[in-house]
């Protein structure tokens, strides 16, 4: 015997977890389906921006190792950097696993069924209702929400059109003598200029260090020898123990639409990722909420919820998307224009993105307005007196 939910979320990451807590939350039958045996791994700087703290409506404090209220932006081999510093944190520190696990666990604790260890393998359709097929067998629900991260196979069975960019990262777990470990404590380290369309990045944790490189170039063949560089730079190479792990990263969403047939892709499987900064828990547990709030109040009708999910993503999330690529192009896309600007605006360059990421400004506001845009990037002396926009 088939067994029957209202909504089967794919995959445990924050889109998927956050989606059940929500349906569970409003008496809505949710299962999740996760293939790993939980907590799991995930190749993940585990940086939570202040942004994607505030989209958080569970109390997350006992799986932060670490809060970073300064962040640091190095200009590689010229010596200069630029700090922020915030009240609040500008980024919490988690490892994935114990993240991931206590969002997944405030679900269950509100209803949601979780199936681990439960692969979805194939999907068809029977009128109003979904059958999944898994590796625990088959499984029916009135809708499925596709969680299942960057290679969402969910998509691709549902054949959702694609057109998302997915870039290689690469994250490494060093393990170092608390004394070495200290020098890093409370800072968030960014690195650009160590490749030409990328960045690297030094995330403090309770006993060890992520330390990470990303191109937003497709089939970067040099970041295994640059995160070597990156190393030697921060002191590290010599460590005793570090475990390699890459992914991929979306930085351009799906062509769309966001769902088909019943399904909803969030997170990653819709390419919902930061394109400046390849973050994507932020827009993982906004596109999350959004799809779990589309599917109640269109009553698990399917023309409503289509509908509400596509106004809702139209009006926020894509905007916000949209303005952030304009933002990568210049950061990513002209080395030389980067340079010269940050060696000019560098501090209001740095300000500016750090409130993005603490939430207090979005890339719409930076964008919006093209002299805010022109301001960040033009010395003060040029600009017109009185010009306080950005
Ligand atoms: C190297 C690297 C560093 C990063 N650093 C950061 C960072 O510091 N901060 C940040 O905000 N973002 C970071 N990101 C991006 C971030 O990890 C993702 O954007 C985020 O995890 C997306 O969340 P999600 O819920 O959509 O998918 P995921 O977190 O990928 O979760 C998908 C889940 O689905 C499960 N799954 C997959 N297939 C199936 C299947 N067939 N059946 C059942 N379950 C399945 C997986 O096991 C997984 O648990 C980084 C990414 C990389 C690669």
């Amino acid at each position: 015997m088939s067994l029957t939910y209202d909504v089967i979320v794919v995959g445990s990451g924050p889109a998927g977890s956050i989606a059940a807590w929500r349906l569970a939350r409003a008496g809505v039958q949710v299962a999740v389906l996760e293939k790993a045996a939980l907590p799991r791994y995930k190749t993940c700087g585990g940086g939570i921006v202040g942004r994607a703290i505030q989209a958080v409506p569970i109390d997350v404090r006992s799986v932060i190792e670490q809060d970073c209220h300064t962040a640091q932006l190095h200009l590689s081999s010229t010596g200069v950097f630029f700090t922020t510093h915030r009240p609040s944190p500008i980024v919490s520190m988690t490892m994935r696993d114990q993240f991931d696990y206590a969002l997944l666990s405030s679900a269950q604790a509100g209803g949601a069924v979780v199936h681990q260890r439960c692969s979805f393998e194939d999907v068809s359709y029977h009128g109003d209702c979904v059958r999944v097929s898994t590796s625990m067998g088959e499984m029916k629900a009135r809708f499925v929400l596709a969680a299942d991260g960057a290679l969402s196979r969910v998509a691709r069975k549902v054949g959702m059109a694609d057109g998302r960019i997915l870039v290689p990262a690469l994250e490494y777990e060093v393990t170092m003598p608390q004394d070495r470990l200290d020098r890093f404590h409370g800072v968030a380290r960014f690195d650009f200029g160590i490749l030409p369309h990328g960045y690297a990045w030094a995330f403090p944790k309770r006993q060890h260090l992520s330390i990470g490189i990303l191109s937003m170039v497709e089939r970067e063949g040099e970041l295994k020898r640059t995160i070597l560089t990156y190393l030697d730079l921060l002191g590290c190479r010599d460590v005793a123990q570090i475990e390699h792990h890459g992914f991929v990263i979306p930085i351009r969403p799906r062509t769309g639409p966001f769902m088909k047939h019943r399904v909803l892709l969030v997170g990653d499987a819709a390419g919902f990722a930061d394109p400046v900064t390849g973050e994507g828990i932020s827009f993982a547990l906004r596109s999350g909420q959004s799809a779990a709030q589309s599917l109640i109040e269109g009553n698990l009708d399917e023309q409503a919820v289509h509908a509400k999910y596509t106004r809702s993503l139209a009006e926020s999330l894509m905007p916000e998307l949209r303005a952030g690529r304009l933002f990568a192009r210049l950061l990513y896309d002209f080395p030389r224009l980067r340079s010269w600007a940050f060696l000019r605006q560098g501090q209001r360059l740095c300000e500016a993105v750090t409130d993005v990421m603490a939430g207090t400004r979005t890339y719409r506001d930076l964008t919006l307005k093209p002299q805010t845009l022109i301001s960040l990037l033009t010395p003060p002396w040029i600009r017109k007196a009185g010009d306080r926009s950005a």
